[in-house]
């Protein structure tokens, strides 16, 4: 039988919610750290310099920064390429240990406002595994059907299998932000979805999901570019959507929505990781470390085989 690994996130883990990461950084360092790649320019780990820090300014974030990253964007591409590999052997494991009668998945939750790149973080950084081993699902607007049920049912039955990487396109935690600014519903009703949210993921993550939650935060400019980019070129209007202009617009209230959906729902089993976007090299780059470190706090080997390997290279020799 596959040997069953431990619960633990690993480096990602916080005592309790809205620890600092700092608290954490030395001593989760000195726990995980692996070898380093040649090329490998983190000088702090991403997953300590992107955790979120309760109480933390959203607005001072500088949306063009690269956190933790001592290299330029041709050192990044570099260790994007390596990273790739460790992570599609990783999900391998992961799916092989599913098929074995593991129980641990990974979820990665990607929130974000329009243009922050949630699609390119789909394409280049989930993209480098099998697309066998992976449950994508994004949410737009409720369904009728899904109207029919409470706000968590399409989220639950989009929860990755045992085995397999999870990717939510937007998630559960619109029931805290477009809901909020729409006034979708009354205020005393979505304030309770924090704890939900909460209770929801305590829950995933007891059943075996590692949970990775990355918000990508692109800056007013920068948005514009990309809007006007996308209005530009015959090639991306399928995109574009008028009512990006209008969401643009409420950027204020969007901050607001997110600075306190940071603060709290950010827990242990499921922390925050706030990503700069402008440069989508960079994104891309860090998301893929976030999601390398969390299947490596899996620890999975290769399932032994159930049958005599010795035994069927004999027969096969006689075939
Ligand atoms: P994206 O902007 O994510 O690339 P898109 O423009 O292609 O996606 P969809 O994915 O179809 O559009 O839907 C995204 C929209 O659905 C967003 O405007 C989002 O606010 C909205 N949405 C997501 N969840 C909910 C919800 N629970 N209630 C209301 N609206 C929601």
């Amino acid at each position: 039988m596959a040997k069953k690994p431990g619960r633990s996130t690993g480096k990602h883990a916080t005592k309790s919610t809205g620890e600092t990461a700092g608290k954490n950084a030395g001593k989760a360092a000195k726990k995980s750290a692996p070898p380093r790649e040649p090329g490998d320019r983190w000088e702090t780990p991403a997953a300590d310099v992107l955790r979120w820090v309760r109480g933390t300014d959203l607005s001072t974030l500088d949306q063009a920064g690269t956190p933790g990253w001592a290299g330029d964007r041709a050192d990044g591409e570099k260790l994007m390429a390596t990273r790739g590999e460790e992570l599609a052997d990783l999900q391998e494991r992961l799916f092989a240990h599913g098929r074995t009668g593991g129980d641990r998945s990974v979820l990665l939750v990607l929130q974000g406002l329009d243009t922050s790149g949630k699609g390119g973080i789909v394409r280049h950084v989930v993209g480098m595994v099998d697309p066998q081993g992976v449950m994508h699902r994004g949410f737009g607007v409720p369904t009728p059907e899904e109207q029919q049920h409470d706000y968590l049912w399409r989220i639950r039955n989009a929860l990755p299998r045992p085995g397999y990487l999870g990717v939510f396109d937007r998630s559960h935690h619109e029931q805290v932000l477009v809901v909020r600014v729409d006034r979708l519903e009354p205020v005393r009703v979505w304030r309770k979805h924090f704890a939900e949210l909460n209770a929801f993921e305590t829950e995933v993550a007891a059943a075996g999901s590692a949970i990775v939650k990355v918000t990508l935060v692109v800056s007013p400019d920068e948005q514009k570019t990309r809007l006007a980019k996308r209005l530009d070129r015959p090639d991306k209007h399928w995109k574009y959507n008028p009512s990006d202009i209008d969401v643009r617009l409420k950027r204020p209230e969007y901050l607001a929505a997110y600075q306190e959906m940071l603060d709290r729902t950010s827990t242990k089993d499921a922390p925050w990781y706030v990503v700069p976007a402008d440069r989508k090299w960079y994104a891309r780059l860090a998301v893929t470390e976030l999601l390398t470190d969390a299947l490596r706090s899996l620890d999975l080997g290769w399932p032994p085989a159930d049958f005599d390997v010795a035994a069927e290279k004999a027969r096969l020799a006689e075939t």
